[in-house]
């Protein structure tokens, strides 16, 4: 969905969109969508700028860092963002511009803000560092693939001899610890 910047109201534009399935595209992003994405909020001039706020309710999927499963995680994202201009004219001396550019501004061209953009950005950045199924998973094994959450495979028995010396020696020093 695009917003248009034309006939701004003076106390602001408010927007509201509910994603249908499939009207974003997610193929570039880590997560999938469970449940399109709502976006609501207001956009207001400031200057020659323009300040996007709101925030992006929707349900995103993305797999188990450790055992792959699907992970569902419901987000509510408030955002508060500002655009600048991409060609902001005569408006703004070269100095005020540049500081300007140095804070996190996004632009926006020919009075249209993409808002498809912008909430997929913000699903993006919400997305957790590691996404993990519950904080014990046990993961996958590294020999089998078996999931350890749901059955314990005779992999551990057989340990590669090389790898023992480690354990053992892991093992040694946990003892220490106590
Ligand atoms: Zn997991
Ligand atoms: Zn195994």
């Amino acid at each position: 969905m695009i917003i248009s910047l034309v006939r701004m109201p003076p106390d602001g534009l408010i927007f509201k969109h509910h994603y249908k399935a499939g009207e974003l595209d997610t193929r570039e992003c880590d997560f999938e969508l469970k449940e399109p994405p709502l976006v609501e909020g207001r956009a207001m001039c400031v200057g020659m700028d323009v300040r996007l706020r709101g925030d992006v309710k929707a349900t995103i999927s993305a797999p188990c860092d450790r055992c792959l499963n699907e992970v569902t995680i419901p987000v509510e994202i408030p955002f508060d963002l500002f655009y600048a201009p991409a060609d902001p004219g005569a408006g703004y001396t070269g100095e005020h511009e540049l500081r300007k550019r140095d804070l996190d501004f996004a632009v926006f061209e020919n009075d249209l803000i993409d808002l498809d953009e912008m909430v997929l950005e913000q699903l993006e950045l919400e997305l957790p560092s590691r996404v993990l199924c519950r904080e014990e998973c046990r993961g996958l094994c590294p020999q089998c693939g078996a999931d350890l959450n749901l059955e314990q495979c005779d992999c551990r028995t057989q340990i590669d001899p090389r790898w023992q010396v480690l354990s053992d020696l892991k093992a040694g020093m946990e003892e220490n610890d106590k």
